[in-house]
């Protein structure tokens, strides 16, 4: 068995029940995906549009693509025919490109909000005030479903500052979930957890990891 079929094995084996796998597979070659999709992994995620495009065009077509990374709104209409689910939802300009895009191609697209917890400034996202706020006011899209949040932790190796992270993230998850998405059955996704902090984000609740350099290697940029 090739490395990356016996890591997507062990994980898949590891993961709880209700904990959903996306293989991030951004900056390498198809074939390493082939090699995963061969494994059993069916849910690939990507962080640049162009690339996402390219792999999805010649990978088989049961693969579920996720959008993962920063997405600008002129990116929207490559991905709008086929993609998944859209974790990175950091600006409502960004949720009515993704409802005007998805209506083009009669689709209700699903996306996470991205939820800025860590400390580095340059991370993307909502605070969690920005995000309550939002989610009281927001604007009827009858072609976007808000299926629940995404955060990263801060690059640490502070497990404490992590989980504390993580379970701020949770927390408003639960808030959301109860509050303005209480009518949205389709609000239950808590996407958290890489691979320096996965176990520690499915011990805080995450339902939906992401995790790329524990499968894949390094990549190389
Ligand atoms: C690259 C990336 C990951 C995967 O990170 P690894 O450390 O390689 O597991 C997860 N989430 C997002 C948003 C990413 O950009």
């Amino acid at each position: 068995m090739t490395s990356i079929a016996q890591h997507i094995k062990e994980l898949q084996a590891s993961l709880p029940a209700g904990v959903t796998l996306v293989a991030v597979s951004k900056f390498h070659p198809v074939e390493a995906l082939q090699e995963a999709y061969d494994a059993g992994q069916r849910i690939f995620g990507e962080s640049r549009a162009q690339e996402l495009v390219a792999k999805a065009r010649v990978l088989p077509k049961d693969i579920e693509w996720h959008f993962i990374g920063p997405l600008q709104s002129n990116k929207v209409k490559d991905i709008a025919p086929f993609i998944h689910l859209i974790h990175s939802i950091d600006s409502v300009k960004l949720l009515q490109e993704v409802n005007k895009q998805a209506a083009k191609h009669d689709r209700v697209i699903r996306v996470l909000l991205e939820i800025h917890v860590a400390e580095e400034e340059t991370k993307h996202g909502f605070s969690v005030e920005e995000c309550r706020e939002l989610a009281a006011h927001l604007p009827e899209l009858p072609h976007v479903s808000i299926s629940g949040i995404m955060g990263m932790a801060t690059q640490t190796d502070d497990e404490a500052q992590i989980r504390r992270e993580f379970r701020t993230l949770h927390q408003l998850f639960e808030e959301l979930k109860a509050g303005a998405f209480k009518d949205s059955d389709d609000f239950s996704i808590l996407s958290m957890g890489m691979s320096h902090d996965y176990r520690i984000a499915i011990e805080e609740g995450s339902t939906m990891v992401r995790v790329g350099t524990y499968i894949f290697g390094e990549r190389e940029y």
